[in-house]
């Protein structure tokens, strides 16, 4: 590739129409820079993604960013569920942490902020800030104790939206059907080679290239950015399933030995019929999580349905009543493997690293995409800040820079904190199981630590 060539010159060139490529096109746009969007995917499924079974949990500050996009109100009903409570439990419900918006509620006052002692041990970096975060999140005003803990939205229509949200600004080109396939920087520039459905070439010339290509992001690796990988040998199945009872838009994740369920609470399922006679579907619908070591969750996966749906039914205590596998697409099950990453640089030479990308959550904590939400946000906002006379320059090394330092900062204590927990709550040793159900008892009965946690969970 020759950087030289004529190629077509664009201020930014976005790797990934994720939902977080995508988000960062909506966020750089509006600074009045033509942003491109590539994609191996086809421009059909792209526009209209099928459903992948994932439902996000999202937090209040995501809500108020695509309230903000105009885009909130666009997702359909059916794709959306407000999450009034939570429940967490371990082993057979001996021990059970329940939590809604009004805990939030208890304030502390203001602390200031803490040193960072210099003593602390190297292997714990990350310690003081979590102690100056999470006191600090303590003291913060109370939160309007009516609200939801959160919304879960199904992540394919997220991905609709939020491609129809590209499609309506006329800063955003997309190159659907091309993969970055290799890039080149100098002092002025990336130039880009993509590569399209029928093999042909295409080189761009960028000010800037975001990698918002996945956790296991090719562009990352060409840009020469490391990142730590923590295979967790496990894989989560998601699939929907029907009831018999109301979930009362309560979530449960329950820790059971060598395994966890989480039972994410949905809109009700479209009535197909039966008129309450036996052999009818139940109506409520909730999404199941079921996490366990990948060996184990592919003989889960050959299962029939049925079979399946028999096999978790008993870890629910009746608490739905009986649980049923719906007709053909919407109980169908996918595999995620578990594998987290994380980035220690964002920023590179004209290269930065957006979502999945630049963190790569375990979904225990429902914060991937929040995340990369946040990532696009901030990102644009400290271009703008830079920005000069109404010239901005989305490559301007101190922008970047800044982004590197306050997303690293958002994100590391809430990656750490979840690989902990994910570590403690999947651990069967005697001991472990103790010290889990331990930190479960106090913390139901200590109200500033589960304002804390909820405060977490609604970010707002
Ligand atoms: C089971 C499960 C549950 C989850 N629950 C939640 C939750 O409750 N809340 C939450 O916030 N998050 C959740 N997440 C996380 C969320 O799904 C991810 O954070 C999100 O999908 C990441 O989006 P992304 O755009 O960064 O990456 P991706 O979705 O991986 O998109 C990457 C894109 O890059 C494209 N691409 C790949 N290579 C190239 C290339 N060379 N050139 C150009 N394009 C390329 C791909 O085609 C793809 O479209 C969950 C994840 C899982 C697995």
């Amino acid at each position: 590739m020759n950087p030289n060539e004529a190629a077509e010159q664009v201020d930014v060139l976005i790797a990934g129409a994720g939902p977080t490529g995508l988000s960062t096109a909506l966020a750089l746009a509006p600074l009045g820079l033509r942003v491109v969007l590539a994609d191996p995917q086809d421009a059909a499924r792209l526009a209209d993604p099928p459903p992948d079974g994932r439902e996000l949990a999202l937090t209040h500050r995501t809500e108020a960013l695509l309230r903000q996009w105009r885009l909130w109100d666009r997702l359909p009903a059916q794709a959306r569920a407000p999450l009034q409570a939570a429940s967490v439990s371990t082993g057979g419900a001996q021990a059970a942490l329940r939590l809604d918006a009004s805990h939030a509620r208890v304030g502390l006052p203001p602390l200031p902020a803490l040193p960072r002692p210099g003593w602390l041990p190297q292997a714990l970096p990350w310690l003081p800030d979590l102690a100056v975060r999470a006191l600090g999140r303590a003291g913060q005003a109370p939160i309007d104790a009516d609200t939801h803990l959160g919304t879960l939205v199904s992540q394919n229509a997220l991905r609709r939206v939020l491609w129809e949200g590209c499609a309506a600004l006329p800063g955003i080109q997309v190159l659907a059907g091309h993969r970055l396939e290799s890039m080149q920087r100098d002092d002025d520039g990336v130039t880009v080679r993509l590569v399209g459905p029928q093999g042909q070439a295409l080189v761009l010339r960028a000010s800037l290239l975001v990698a918002a290509d996945g956790r296991l992001s090719a562009v990352r690796r060409m840009a020469g950015l490391v990142a730590e990988l923590h295979d967790f040998g496990r894989s989560a199945i998601v699939c929907r399933m029907r009831h018999e009872q109301p979930h009362r838009q309560v979530a449960h994740e329950a820790f059971h030995h060598g395994h966890t369920l989480a039972v994410l609470p949905l809109a009700d399922a479209p009535d197909l019929g039966g008129g309450g006679q036996a052999g009818a579907l139940p109506p409520h619908c909730s999404s199941f999580v079921v996490t366990a070591p990948s060996e184990l969750a592919q003989r889960w996966m050959a299962l029939p349905a049925a079979d399946y749906a028999a096999t978790i039914e008993p870890w629910l205590d009746g608490q739905l009543g009986r649980i049923q596998p719906g007709p053909g697409e919407e109980s169908r099950r996918h595999l995620y493997p578990l594998v987290a990453t994380w980035a220690p640089r964002l920023v590179s030479q004209r290269v930065v690293l957006v979502g999945d990308a630049a963190v790569g959550m375990h979904p225990v904590t429902a914060h991937g995409f929040n995340l990369g939400l946040y990532s696009a946000e901030t990102l644009a906002r400290q271009i703008a800040r830079r920005a000069r006379g109404g010239q901005v320059d989305p490559a301007d090394a101190r922008a970047l820079e800044a982004y590197d330092r306050e997303h690293r900062h958002t994100a590391r204590w809430i990656f750490r904190g979840t690989n902990a927990i994910v570590r403690l709550f999947t651990d069967d040793r005697p001991a472990a199981r103790l010290a889990r159900q331990a930190t479960l008892h106090l913390a139901e009965r200590l109200p500033p630590v589960k304002a804390l946690v909820v405060r977490q969970l609604v970010d707002a």
